[in-house]
């Protein structure tokens, strides 16, 4: 298939932005990238898909969401409201992931596909809880992913929260999954996985090592660090260390493993997170929404520490995310030069395309470039400036909106054409998330403490 009539931003290290360029795309790769008249002179019995001049580009990355907080939107929480992040967990988070049965996890997992697609996101790094629904929960995700055609990377979070037992099924869930991504391919290989854990507060010392002995070879740990100060007093509490020093200790960092949020880590946890390796993402819509605090984003960066950008399950809508990477530090420094647009891209783009990459190694990803999965967008997006590699941070930031995403490639396969979502039933999915709400939220409401 070509794609024609497209403006290329191709996302490569130095971006090029390419009028009049055309994508040859074979199977599920990117095969040429070339003067769309050559292109189309070489392969003229090739299926033509017409951009309309719109933008063509890579699919956006989100490097930490969870689908299974999809019904808590519009859910109210009884009571006084939660005063700091522990009552965030407490009142909302732990009793609705309680309330999940096997069909709402089902449930979630659709609508944030649909989202996701709608909104240009190809590949998602998720982060599941279903206490009460834990056996098989990641292959239900995966069923999921599987009929929406998106690229995801799984996992299950340990957590001692809910007693000994789910935290031995939360571990074992885990390796079941990883097992079995690496005896066949899940979702047609659009599927992988990783080993989930909530975060250091509710864990204890022979639940990380229990977890660090069962995660097969060369896996590593997608866990919350130091998202709001109570992390560190409980890990001081429990251990006498910080957060990463005690992650450290037990073995949990490293160049596969994610350490979310870091927004209270002080300089020498930074530097531990930097020599090992570890991805570091940021999320700063949920970090404003919790009140937890603003991560030492630039110095992180400036570290070697390789920061991604998520969305912590909210809407997986990754411009949003970069407007408000970008519009905090300046509020928070009280400088309007803080966070140039550049360290957004630098995360959003080049990090993020990293981190997924490292769970697909099969081909690149995030880039319009021979070789490349066809993970792609169209962008209907019509700029009253001129639009160029060096300032498209600000036409993203300023300019774009997820609404703009009319056409959504995976793997060269149309999940949405023209805004027409092709792999799901989205009023289905929706109208079935919608009656099942109810009975969530009822269940939800008589587990809050
Ligand atoms: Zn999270």
């Amino acid at each position: 298939m070509i794609i024609i009539n497209g403006k290329l931003i191709t996302w490569e290290k130095p971006n090029r932005v390419l009028d009049g360029y055309a994508l040859y795309i074979q199977d599920e790769k990117i095969a040429e990238i070339g003067p769309q008249a050559e292109l189309l002179a070489r392969h003229p019995q090739a299926e033509r898909m017409d951009a309309g001049g719109q933008y063509v580009m890579p699919g956006s990355i989100v490097a930490h969401t969870h689908f299974y907080g999809a019904f808590a939107r519009g859910m109210a929480i009884p009571g006084a409201s939660p005063k700091d992040f522990p009552e965030i967990l407490q009142k909302l988070w732990w009793p609705l992931d309680k309330a999940l049965t096997e069909a709402d996890v089902r449930a979630s997992a659709e609508v944030m596909m649909v989202d996701a697609i709608r909104h240009g996101a190809t590949t998602l790094i998720d982060h599941h809880a279903s206490p009460n629904a834990i056996d098989g929960s990641l292959d239900v995700i995966a069923e999921a992913v599987e009929r929406a055609g998106v690229r995801a990377v799984l996992c299950y979070e340990v957590t001692d929260r809910d007693g000994p037992e789910k935290a031995q099924a939360g571990i074992r869930e885990n390796v079941r999954f990883i097992e079995r991504t690496r005896r066949e391919p899940v979702a047609e290989g659009r599927a992988a996985a990783t080993f989930g854990m909530h975060a250091s507060l509710t864990l204890s010392d022979a639940t990380l090592d229990a977890c660090r002995e069962a995660a097969p070879e060369g896996i590593g740990f997608h866990l919350h660090v130091a998202e709001s100060m109570a992390d560190e007093y409980d890990s001081l509490a429990k251990s006498g260390l910080r957060v990463v020093d005690r992650l450290n200790k037990h073995g949990l960092l490293g160049p596969r493993s994610i350490a979310v949020h870091a927004v209270h880590v002080d300089a020498r946890e930074a530097s531990l997170l930097a020599e090992s390796g570890t991805w570091v993402t940021h999320q700063p819509r949920s970090n404003m929404n919790n009140g937890v605090g603003v991560s030492a984003l630039e110095s992180m960066l400036r570290l070697g520490i390789p920061v991604c950008l998520g969305t912590d399950g909210f809407s997986s809508t990754m411009w949003e995310e970069w407007k408000f990477a970008y519009l905090l530090q300046k509020v928070w420094h009280l400088d309007p030069r803080r966070m140039n647009g550049m360290d957004v891209e630098q995360m959003a783009i080049y990090n993020n395309a990293r981190l997924a990459g490292s769970f697909f190694p099969q081909a690149p990803l995030g880039v319009l470039a021979p070789g490349a999965f066809a993970d792609i967008i169209f962008v209907d997006y019509h700029p009253h400036t001129p639009l160029t590699a060096g300032n498209l941070p600000w036409q993203i930031i300023f300019g774009f909106h997820e609404s703009m995403v009319t056409t959504t490639l995976v793997s060269g396969k149309a999940l949405m054409r023209d805004r027409k979502v092709l792999t799901l039933d989205e009023e289905a999915i929706t109208a079935h998330a919608r009656e099942l709400a109810p009975a969530v939220w009822m269940r939800y409401e008589k587990l809050v403490p």
